[in-house]
């Protein structure tokens, strides 16, 4: 069992030493001189907090970023986004999965919520970057071709499920209301209830959403037609979930659904604006996400949770409708606990996953409330080391593999042939 020694690091008000055996936080506080390690840091100037769980996103639209800006959300889905992702190849797929994971370790994530093609790719990336993942078979039948595509992907996805980590989970990814048949809904809803499987999707994301939605399902909104379906569980990830109706926000609260905020992404497409004050006053659980990398266009989690604040208070005409704090748990335990992780708090027993963050930095040097800091003011440079499942992935910003990921991604967007 491997061990960790992380001494003189802040921990909230204190000076302290966190000790890590295998996966796990052994202890916090003083260790005992006897005890051995096999690698001790040295955690004078850094903070010790929880990293980021980012709950939704298509980690391959990486090598999309840029692409088609100032566009209405079908025309950039239609005519843009889905024509350039139908000549991606699974090498693309795996390199761009890869960078992806490069640019979330950079910026303390340690885990994704992915939904995109060739799942079984995506999974086998993030697992050898040593990140959590949660990789979606996903559901999509607008036609017969797509749905055979997709129902393959499952199926290589499954054969190889015993070769990934235990850091790799499996969800059922039901893209949206508009891309996906009222049976197959009834299939996920079936599966996820016998075989365990959370469920990711998108929800009410734009207003022509919700509109067509009534047209076609007898007046109901998204929240309402798939809750008929049985679909909206606490197994559930709803991923914008911007236009609910009162009654929306009351389904979803009951249901126990982890809605995934994903606050740049809303913006840039000019999606809508989310309830963030209304759904937390109303019990529902909300998690940040940043969506991919077309629409935000950054992963970077410390983005999405600065503007979730603001968004919140400019959408509740209220400056006390969000606060830093409460962001910051959305981020990372409420995104741990969406997905059965036993992390986002850094206490003994707990799965280590620890981010340090740089207080040698302009943005941290004033220490009246390191929370206020760390969403209104900080970066990715801030971040000076990450640890997943108590490997260190990041060491004073230096990710191994880096120059690898950069290289070879640079050959593929060079010989890339797109549209
Ligand atoms: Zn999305």
């Amino acid at each position: 069992m491997s061990s960790l020694l992380i001494q003189n690091v802040r921990l909230d008000d204190r000076i302290t030493s966190i000790a890590i055996r295998g996966n796990r936080i052994d202890a916090i506080g003083d260790i005992p001189a006897d005890q051995t390690f096999d690698q001790t840091l040295d955690g004078t100037g850094l903070l010790a907090c929880p990293p980021f769980y980012n709950t939704h996103t298509h980690a391959a639209m990486t090598l999309l970023r840029g692409m088609a800006d100032k566009l209405q959300l079908f025309d950039w889905l239609n005519n843009h986004i889905w024509p350039a992702e139908a000549t991606l190849t699974p090498e693309l797929i795996h390199w761009g999965t890869k960078l992806a994971c490069l640019e979330m370790i950079k910026s303390g994530t340690v885990f994704l919520n992915d939904m995109y093609f060739r799942p079984v790719v995506n999974a086998r990336a993030c697992d050898e970057m040593g990140m959590r993942a949660a990789v979606g078979m996903q559901y999509l039948d607008i036609n017969e071709q797509v749905k055979a595509a997709n129902e393959q992907d499952t199926r290589d996805l499954l054969a190889a499920r015993d070769s990934f980590s235990d850091r790799i989970q499996f969800t059922l990814a039901p893209h949206a209301v508009y891309t996906v048949s009222e049976p197959a809904f009834r299939e996920v809803a079936e599966r996820s209830v016998a075989e365990g499987y959370r469920i990711h999707l998108h929800l009410a994301e734009t207003q022509q959403e919700v509109d067509d939605c009534r047209r076609l399902h007898h007046g109901l909104t998204p929240t309402q037609y798939l809750d008929s379906l049985g679909v909206l569980t606490d197994q559930t990830i709803a991923a914008h979930a911007i236009h609910l109706t009162d009654q929306d926000i009351d389904t979803l609260a009951q249901r126990g659904v982890w809605l995934s905020h994903n606050a740049c992404s809303n913006f840039k497409l000019n999606s809508g604006s989310f309830r963030f004050r209304d759904t937390l006053a109303h019990g529902c659980r909300i998690t940040i996400g940043t969506d991919g990398c077309a629409s935000n266009d950054s992963l970077s989690m410390f983005d999405d949770m600065k503007t979730a604040v603001f968004n919140a208070r400019h959408q509740a005409n209220d400056p006390t409708a969000a606060g830093a704090a409460d962001v910051l748990t959305c981020a990372t335990a409420n995104g741990a606990a969406a997905f059965g992780i036993d992390a986002g708090v850094i206490e003994p027993g707990r799965l280590a996953d620890i981010m340090l963050i740089n207080t040698r930095t302009p943005q941290m040097l004033a220490e009246h409330d390191w929370k206020a800091n760390l969403v209104y003011a900080c970066d990715s440079a801030c971040v000076h080391t990450l640890i997943c499942d108590g490997r260190i992935l990041m060491l004073n910003r230096h990710v191994p593999a880096e120059d690898d990921i950069l290289d070879h991604v640079q050959v593929l967007l060079h010989n890339w042939r797109r549209p």
